[in-house]
């Protein structure tokens, strides 16, 4: 069963099927939410980075109305209007939830840091999981996180700054 074709059964009209169908439909997505979330990992600590608050679960229709195709994804969202996105086929967060500034600071520090394991794929000719695993264990030498405790999602505004300037240091050292 492809990807492609389980996508599209999910938008499907729900009132066409009958309660059997329906059921069938749900156990199926729960037994795949199981072995999405047996890989992935939790953040430590899910509290909003803003606030300091528990975020509750909505759907995407919270966060973005007019994008139907997000409709169906979990999200965590703070009191103070604050989210974060979930792996995908889960409700496990990717991170604590994060306003504005945060998520562009996060951005940035994702362009900066993607290009240095890009490059390293490039140059020593390995695969993407291995560069970014490579990578993921030199950011957290260099910001001083426990190895695995390091994800840019997990990071304030001011830590994923400081993504971007230790991977911009590299680059000034490589050069
Ligand atoms: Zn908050």
């Amino acid at each position: 069963m492809s990807g492609r074709s389980s996508n599209e059964r999910d938008w499907l009209d729900e009132s066409l099927l009958t309660d059997a169908q329906r059921a069938r439909r749900q156990r199926k997505a729960e037994k795949r939410r199981a072995r999405a979330e047996a890989k992935v990992t939790p953040p430590t600590d899910p509290t909003c980075v803003e606030c300091g608050s528990m975020p509750e679960r909505v759907k995407g229709d919270a966060i973005y109305p007019h994008r139907a195709d997000l409709h169906m994804k979990s999200f965590w969202r703070c009191q103070c209007g604050a989210y974060v996105g979930c792996h995908p086929f889960t409700r496990v967060p990717l991170g604590r939830p994060a306003g504005p500034a945060t998520r562009a600071a996060r951005n940035a520090a994702h362009a900066s840091f993607d290009a240095l394991w890009r490059r390293k794929m490039e140059r020593d000719g390995c695969g993407q999981q291995e560069a970014r695993e490579a990578g993921y264990a030199w950011l957290a030498q260099q910001l001083g996180y426990e190895p695995g405790k390091c994800h840019i999602a997990w990071m304030t505004a001011e830590e994923a700054a400081r993504v971007v300037e230790v991977c911009a240091s590299l680059r000034r050292v490589a050069a």
